[in-house]
């Protein structure tokens, strides 16, 4: 059995403020049988790693340490206390261009230090209605088994968040998300079922405290991926403790 994860991704969001608030409200829904991350902003990451949450970064660099001004080292975010780090948010995709190739290169380099990798994928609005899920998030997985290995997958987590249900108020249904899941899952185990059994799915876009409990309680959703509702610590704390 797979134990349940709340992420919260803060985007471009937060303060030191906020750490203070979030850190106070996690602290009363904490427990063995649940996993709380929290991805604030680089500048961030200290201050809510030291307030004992788990945090990780919203993307890291491809590239080890040397001249690529603006970007920040894995390493760097590792030794800071960082434990996780999401790879190929649709944002990161659509707005900096990230490929499925590059992708794959955060992904390899986050695991080469020791974060675990968070790998986001999903299908916009349009590839949806042209019936192209399946082939988008397969595609999406595949950069990664094509380059490292399906065995690279055992440390890490993947989340599906359809770029339609982003921030937009339209979460998927509980079956539309599950079926999905679904796919990823049987997918995975084509190549090693242990590995699929035991990978935590999460799903994101548009998760609040009244749908998260029926999205949790499918099959093979194993908790979520939160934007909005991760700034909010009364949420935020609602959804942990519906998982
Ligand atoms: P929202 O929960 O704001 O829709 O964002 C989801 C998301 O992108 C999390 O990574």
């Amino acid at each position: 059995t797979r134990k349940p994860m709340v992420a919260g991704n803060w985007k471009m969001n937060g303060s030191l403020e906020l750490v203070e608030q979030l850190a106070n409200a996690i602290k009363n829904v904490q427990s063995d049988e649940l996993d709380i991350v929290v991805f604030p902003p680089f500048p961030l990451i200290s201050s809510l790693q030291q307030q004992n949450v788990v945090v990780g970064s919203q993307t890291v660099s491809e590239n080890q340490a040397g001249a690529f001004t603006g970007e920040v080292d894995a390493q760097l975010i590792k030794d800071l206390g960082a434990t996780y780090t999401l790879v190929g948010h649709s944002e990161r995709r659509s707005i900096y261009g990230e490929s499925d190739a590059v992708v794959a290169d955060k992904f390899a380099r986050a695991q080469h230090v020791g974060l675990t990798p968070i790998l986001c994928v999903g299908e916009s609005e349009e590839q949806r209605e042209a019936n192209e899920t399946e082939l988008v998030v397969a595609a999406q997985i595949d950069a990664v088994i094509n380059k490292l290995g399906v065995a690279a997958l055992k440390n890490s987590v993947v989340a599906y968040e359809p770029v339609w249900a982003i921030g937009t108020g339209k979460t998927a249904s509980p079956e539309q998300a599950q079926a999905v899941h679904k796919f990823i899952r049987e997918k995975i185990a084509s190549a090693d079922s242990d590995l699929a059994e035991q990978l935590t799915i999460l799903y994101g876009g548009s998760v609040n405290e009244k749908n998260s409990e029926l999205l949790f309680a499918q099959p093979d959703i194993d908790g979520g991926l939160i934007g909005g509702a991760s700034l909010k610590a009364e949420s935020f704390t609602a959804i942990c403790e519906s998982a």
